[in-house]
C-alpha cells in the first residue's frame, strides 16, 4: 500500500469526544471515525486490525470442532417472547416493526435464534456434541455509551453457543472454550485473566469474564496474590467475620431528633458517629413484595447478592410510595424497629452493637439500637459488595483490587433456553431430553481498545505483530531524492513479493512527519532510507515497541525482517 494512497486520516490534536488512550489513538491514528453515540464506521487500517483479531479467533474455535454460521441480526419477538425475555430486555434493546406491523429487535444476542435453528433440526443424541458459532455485529441501546469501542451500541462479537446431552459433556464443552479463550487472547499479544463472574441477563449458574486489567477498565476485579483466586467485584464472595465474643453493654433504645440528616454521612456527622456504627435499611420490592436489605453504614449492598438470596425473579428499589406505606417515614428514615417485613441482613450486622438505625419517623433516628432486644432478622447472609482489603474466601490472604476490562465471557447455560423453548433431544434409551447449552462471547472490537490500552506510548499505537494492521513501512526520508525512491520502490516489491505486509510513505512531506504518522499508526517495523545510509549500501531498521534502531546492509534487510516477523522482535538481537 501507498501511504499517499491510504485511507487513514491522521489527526494532530485528539478529539474532544475521547476520554481514554484506545479511543483517541484510534481516532487520531486514522482507524475509525464516529457516526453516531456509540456507533463507529472502520476505516482501511482500523478494519484490517479487526479482521486480524477475528481470523484468530476463527482459526481458535475451528480448532474446538466450532462450525461458523452467520445468523440474522433482525430477529422477531415471538422467539423473545417464548424465553421471556422480550419483556426483561427493556429499553437496551433497540425494536422495529415491519410494514405490517409485526414486531422485531435488533440482536442484543443470539440464544434465542440459535436455540430455535438447532430445536428443528437436532432430534438425537448422534447429533451432539454441536458447536456453532458467528462473528457479528451486537446491538445494545446503552443509557451511556463511551469510550469508544469498549461501550458501543453497535459492536462486532464472536458468540458460540454449545449443545451438549449432559452436565459432564457440557463442561467439556465449557473448558474447550476457556482454553480457546486463553489462546486467543494471548496471540493477540494481550494478557486477559479469566476471573469468577455474575452471569447477568443471559442466565446460568457458572461463568468467567477474561479481563484485560488496565485503569481504564469499567470492572473492578478482586483478586487474591497468595492463592490466585480472581473474581469480578460484583461477583466476589464475602467472608462472614467471626461473631465477636462477649455481650457489648446495651443501652436503653432511644428516638432522636435528626432533622434534615437522612443520609449515612448526614447522620453519621449529626450525632457525632461512624458510619460503622449505622444500619443502613434498604427497600426493595422482591417480585412485587416489599423486603428490607440491612447493611452496615460503610458498607455497600450487591442487588445480585441480594437477589440470589431472595430467590425472586424482579428486584427492584421500593418506590417513595411504597416506603411511606410500609414504613411510615418518607425516603431515608427507614430502620429495622417495628418494621413488619422480611428483614434481610447481611453477615456484618451480627456484630453490631448499639447502632444507629431509621425511627420509621421523618426527621427521627433510635440510637443504641441491639439485634434481638430490639429487632429480629429474618435470615443473615452475604449481602454487601466486596473490597479490596477483605479477606479471600478461599483463603487467608488478603483480596487486592484492579480495574479491568471485559474482552470476554464464557458461561454454562444449562437447559435456561432448551427447557423454554423446546430444544429436546432423545437420548440412547429413547428418552427425550432438553439439550444442555452453553455460551461463549468475545468482544472483537473491545479486544482492539485493550490491545491498545496496554500496547502505547506518548507517540502512539504499539501493535503486536500478529495483529497490526500492515507490519512494514517503508520512510524514504525525501521522495525527490531519486537514489533513494528507487531504493524504497525496490524494497517495497520485494517485501510485497515475499508475503510482507508492508506500506510505502511515498508522500511528499517532512521526515518528521512521516515517522510521527507511522508512529502514531504504530507500525511495528519501520525501515527508514537516507542519502547517507544508502551510500554505504545500508538501510535503518527501527522496532516501533523499544525504538531499537540499526543500520544493516540492503541485502540484509528482507531476511531479518523475515527473522523478526517470524520469532518477534526480542529475536532481533
Ligand atoms: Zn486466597
Amino acid at each position: 500500500m501507498l501511504m499517499s494512497q491510504l485511507y487513514s486520516p491522521t489527526l494532530r490534536e485528539t478529539p474532544s469526544e475521547a476520554e481514554i488512550i484506545s479511543h483517541k489513538l484510534m481516532l487520531r491514528a486514522g482507524l475509525m471515525r464516529r457516526s453516531a453515540a456509540g456507533m463507529y464506521a472502520f476505516l482501511p487500517l482500523g478494519l484490517r486490525v479487526i479482521r486480524k483479531v477475528e481470523q484468530i479467533i476463527r482459526e481458535e474455535m475451528n480448532a474446538i470442532e466450532g462450525q461458523e454460521v452467520l445468523l440474522p441480526i433482525v430477529q422477531p419477538a415471538e422467539l423473545w417472547e417464548e424465553s421471556g425475555r422480550w419483556g426483561d430486555y427493556g429499553d437496551e434493546m433497540f425494536r422495529l416493526k415491519d410494514r405490517q406491523g409485526r414486531q422485531f429487535c435488533l440482536g442484543p444476542t443470539h440464544e434465542e435464534i440459535i436455540t430455535a435453528l438447532v430445536r428443528s433440526e437436532v432430534r438425537s443424541y448422534r447429533q451432539l456434541p454441536l458447536r456453532l458459532y458467528q462473528i457479528q455485529n451486537k446491538y445494545r441501546d446503552e443509557m451511556r455509551p463511551r469510550f469508544g469501542l469498549m461501550r458501543g451500541r453497535e459492536f462486532i462479537m464472536k458468540d458460540m453457543y454449545s449443545f451438549d446431552r449432559d452436565d459432564e459433556a457440557l463442561d467439556q464443552s465449557y473448558w474447550a472454550a476457556y482454553h480457546a479463550y486463553e489462546r486467543i487472547f494471548q496471540r493477540c499479544g494481550v494478557e486477559a485473566h479469566p476471573v469468577e463472574a455474575d452471569s447477568g441477563a443471559i442466565g446460568g449458574d457458572v461463568t468467567h469474564e477474561f479481563m484485560v486489567l488496565a485503569d481504564s477498565g469499567e470492572d473492578l476485579v478482586l483478586f487474591c496474590p497468595s492463592c490466585g483466586y480472581a473474581a469480578n467485584a460484583e461477583r466476589a464472595e464475602g467472608v462472614p467475620p467471626a461473631k465477636v465474643g462477649g455481650a457489648p453493654a446495651m443501652k436503653a433504645l432511644t428516638k432522636v431528633h435528626t432533622p434534615q440528616a437522612s443520609t449515612i454521612e448526614q447522620i453519621s456527622a449529626f450525632l457525632g458517629v461512624n458510619p460503622e456504627d449505622c444500619i443502613k435499611t434498604l427497600l426493595y420490592l422482591a417480585d412485587g413484595k416489599p423486603v428490607a436489605a440491612l447493611i452496615r453504614g460503610d458498607h455497600n449492598l450487591n442487588e445480585i447478592k441480594l437477589r440470589k438470596t431472595l430467590e425472586c425473579e424482579t428486584l427492584e428499589l421500593a418506590d417513595d410510595d411504597t416506603i411511606l406505606a410500609t414504613t411510615g417515614a418518607p425516603v431515608g428514615f427507614a430502620g429495622p424497629v417495628g418494621l413488619s417485613i422480611p428483614l434481610y441482613a447481611d453477615y456484618a450486622i451480627q456484630n453490631m452493637a448499639d447502632a444507629v438505625v431509621g425511627a420509621n419517623e421523618g426527621d427521627h433516628h433510635l440510637i443504641h439500637a441491639n439485634l434481638d432486644r430490639d429487632f429480629a432478622v429474618t435470615l443473615f447472609a452475604d449481602l454487601r459488595e466486596t473490597e479490596p482489603g477483605d479477606p479471600c474466601p478461599r483463603c487467608v490472604g488478603t483480596l487486592e483490587g484492579a480495574r479491568g476490562i471485559e474482552v470476554g465471557q464464557v458461561f454454562k447455560l444449562g437447559t435456561k433456553y432448551s427447557r423454554a423453548m423446546g430444544a429436546t433431544f432423545l437420548d440412547e434409551s429413547g428418552a427425550e431430553k432438553p439439550v444442555i447449552m452453553g455460551c461463549y462471547g468475545i468482544g472483537v472490537g473491545r479486544t482492539v481498545a485493550a490491545v491498545i490500552e496496554k500496547n502505547h506510548d506518548q507517540d502512539g499505537i504499539i501493535w503486536p505483530l500478529a495483529i497490526a494492521p500492515y507490519q512494514v513501512i517503508i520512510v524514504p526520508v525525501s521522495m525527490k531524492d531519486e537514489a533513494q525512491a528507487q531504493a524504497a520502490r525496490k524494497l517495497y516489491q520485494e517485501l510485497k513479493a515475499a508475503g510482507v505486509e508492508v506500506v510505502l510513505d511515498d508522500r511528499d512531506e517532512r521526515p518528521g512527519v512521516k515517522f510521527k504518522d507511522a508512529d502514531l499508526i504504530g507500525f511495528p517495523l519501520r525501515v527508514t532510507i537516507g542519502s547517507r545510509s544508502l551510500e554505504q549500501g545500508e538501510m535503518e531498521i527501527v522496532l516501533r515497541r523499544t525504538k531499537e534502531k540499526r543500520n544493516v546492509p540492503i541485502s540484509q534487510v528482507l531476511p531479518d525482517i523475515e527473522t523478526i516477523l517470524k520469532d518477534g522482535e526480542s529475536s532481533w538481537v
